[in-house]
């Protein structure tokens, strides 16, 4: 049985971060449409259906090229929000000490400490100066 579970899958994509995330949310829209009234139960039930299916194919897909570009595609995705979260977090725990500006050529996030009067910022990223009261 084992043997033939891993004959079926071989060469196939098999479960990854993306397909993991998939049945999480399929599972958890159709806990939701539980409590939902009929309109809104049927969509969520069909969106969630459709996320199975999906998930399913990219399990048992043989074009792995194709689910491994995707699933990248999720993790750079991830990577992104996780530290978009991680910078505000930081904002906010160095708030007393300094000031955040955002570059106006690269819109990056400036760091500079706080109560220096006016000062000039250059960019680490680009290079760009420009002036703020800190
Ligand atoms: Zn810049």
């Amino acid at each position: 049985m084992r043997q033939k579970l891993a004959k079926f899958m071989y060469g196939r994509n098999g479960s990854d971060e993306l397909s993991k995330l998939l049945s999480i949310v399929a599972v958890i829209l159709l806990i939701i449409s539980m409590y939902c009234g009929t309109a809104v139960r049927s969509t969520l039930f069909l969106v969630a259906v459709s996320a199975i299916i999906y998930t399913y194919f990219r399990v048992f897909s043989k074009n792995t090229a194709a689910r491994r570009r995707e699933n990248a595609k999720y993790l750079e995705q991830k990577r992104r929000v996780k530290s978009r979260f991680r910078l505000r977090r930081d904002m906010w725990k160095q708030r007393k000490e300094y000031k955040f500006f955002k570059c106006p050529s690269c819109g990056a996030t400036l760091r500079v400490p706080k109560g220096k009067g006016r000062i000039r910022i250059v960019c680490k990223k680009c290079g760009t100066a420009f002036e703020k009261k800190t």
